[in-house]
């Protein structure tokens, strides 16, 4: 790897240079969606920055092992209804299988990672699927006696556990703090302390999704999974672990708990958390009526919208900003991404046109091998897209400058040039071509061809039926079809 790397360590709260556990090997679990709704800008976020690390550590070479879980069971939330599972809820509604809701959701965001050019994990576990590790762990946790059950559920014992180890060490908070600021109802009269977290679950008899446990009947704490999923997949120790900044806490940090409780050391070597989303500078809620799936954003079908965004316009929107910094989302700033995507791909297409010059031209291979070093000095700093696409888009400026003729390049550079586009745009950022509308080039043609054919009435407005017939014919056998309306002409193109 003769690239270096340095990335924003939420737990030392620092850039530090990666350095992988194993040489050319990289372990990385990043916390998947939960599924039992659509699919939306929330999910993109995470999936497209983990998604850039992803294929940036396989650019330089390392062989990556991408862990990214399926949430479907035993994520409560603290608002919802006492004890129901999101997934057996919408199940109980809709008279459905908990897991067709579960398979449904799963498919959906699939559709929309492909769309999203978002590169599928190596291994994509389903927490209900691992519900004898996840037991494993809440009984090593127990036999280690920092968990303490009560009532049929198993709760960890923060208390106790913060008398050894720092709870609260990744999100900067100390025990204290989180006392004062819990709210957490759920479990009260079973638990020691307000702050205990649970590892297994109690389930009501009304319960759909319950698993059998030495405890008695009932589903694992939404915590355990990635721990005990991470553990299987990647081993005791690995090497990074994503996610959203909302899931530092209680997240994250009961999982570094439980990790440490369970086998006397951390897991995870670097934790890395990519900020949120607003939209219109509001948080994004149902609530709040600004909940717009990637769905309606791929179709343009929400009031909020003024138009349909493709998924790359999407995706070079999240790509425009750090992954640490917040997003806001507007029809503005997305109709600013759109243009910019396009001028982007208007200059990988004039690229192909170029025709080099004899001898060396005026951009050189100078030009282009620090071009290359100031897109591997971004991407090595912390994944800082936005700064290489600003370096694309300076290189796209000399690109046109070449097809204007105002400037030359040789045969090695022209080569080199394009490879630089081809790596950074489309193998490292992920961004593909994309056809249909609001494409500036499918654009141009048609305007062309619209000029062409108000040519054509013009002689025949001045009875030059010769040149009115050329036109017609050369168009027709380029494969156009032409026809005469009473206030002008339509066309298309039969191919
Ligand atoms: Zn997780």
């Amino acid at each position: 790897m003769e690239q270096k790397l340095f990335i924003y360590n939420t737990l030392s709260r620092k850039k530090e240079e990666f350095t992988p556990l194993t040489p050319g090997r990289v372990g990385m679990y990043v916390c998947g969606p939960t599924v039992y709704g659509d699919a939306h800008l929330g999910h993109a976020r995470p999936a497209i920055t983990f998604d850039l690390l992803f294929r940036y550590l396989q650019h330089l070479g390392y062989k990556v092992r991408y862990v990214r879980n399926i949430t479907d069971v035993g994520h409560l939330e603290h608002d919802a209804d006492e004890g129901e599972d999101k997934i057996a809820k919408k199940a109980r509604l809709e008279q459905l299988e908990p897991m067709e809701v579960a398979q449904y959701y799963t498919n959906r965001f699939h559709a929309a990672m492909q769309a999203l050019n978002v590169l599928p994990p190596s291994i994509e576990p389903h927490a209900s699927g691992h519900i004898i590790e996840q037991i494993e762990l809440v009984k090593q946790i127990l036999a280690n006696g920092f968990a303490y059950e009560s009532h049929g559920s198993v709760y960890f014992d923060v208390e106790k556990y913060n008398k050894q180890h720092h709870y609260g060490k990744l999100s900067g908070r100390n025990l204290e703090d989180v006392i004062n600021n819990s709210r957490e109802l759920d479990g009260v009269g079973e638990k020691r302390n307000q702050v205990d977290f649970a590892l297994w679950k109690h389930a009501q008899p009304e319960h759909i999704m319950r698993w059998p446990s030495p405890w008695g009947d009932g589903f694992p704490g939404w915590h355990c999974e990635c721990t005990a999923m991470g553990r299987k997949y990647l081993g005791d120790h690995f090497d990074i672990h994503g996610g959203g900044m909302d899931l530092v806490f209680p997240h994250h940090e009961c999982e570094i708990a439980q990790a440490v409780a369970s086998q006397g050391s951390d897991m995870v070597r670097y934790w890395m958390h990519n900020n949120m989303i607003t939209i219109n500078g509001q948080k994004m809620g149902k609530s709040l009526g600004n909940f717009i799936t990637l769905a309606q954003f791929f179709s343009g079908e929400h009031e909020s919208l003024a138009q349909a965004y493709s998924p790359m316009t999407i995706r070079f929107f999240i790509l425009q900003a750090h992954y640490r910094s917040t997003v806001d989302f507007s029809n503005e700033a997305l109709q600013a991404s759109e243009k910019g995507l396009a001028r982007l791909m208007e200059g990988v297409e004039n690229l192909k046109r170029v025709t080099p010059s004899d001898g060396e031209g005026s951009v050189g291979m100078a030009y282009v091998d620090e071009l290359r070093a100031k897109c591997y000095e971004a991407m090595g700093d912390d994944l800082n897209s936005p700064i290489v696409i600003s370096h694309l888009f300076e290189a796209c400026r000399v690109v046109n400058t070449i097809v204007d003729k105002k400037a030359t390049i040789g045969r090695e550079a022209l080569e080199a040039l394009s490879d630089v586009f081809h790596t950074f745009a489309f193998d490292i950022l992920g961004l593909k071509e994309e056809a249909g509308n609001g494409n500036a080039r499918e654009e141009a043609f048609g305007q062309v061809v619209d000029m062409l054919l108000e040519q054509r009435m013009i002689a025949k407005a001045n009875k030059d039926w010769a040149t009115s017939d050329k036109i017609r014919d050369r168009l027709a056998a380029l494969g156009f079809e032409v026809k005469d309306t009473k206030d002008g002409f339509t066309w298309r193109l039969n191919k």
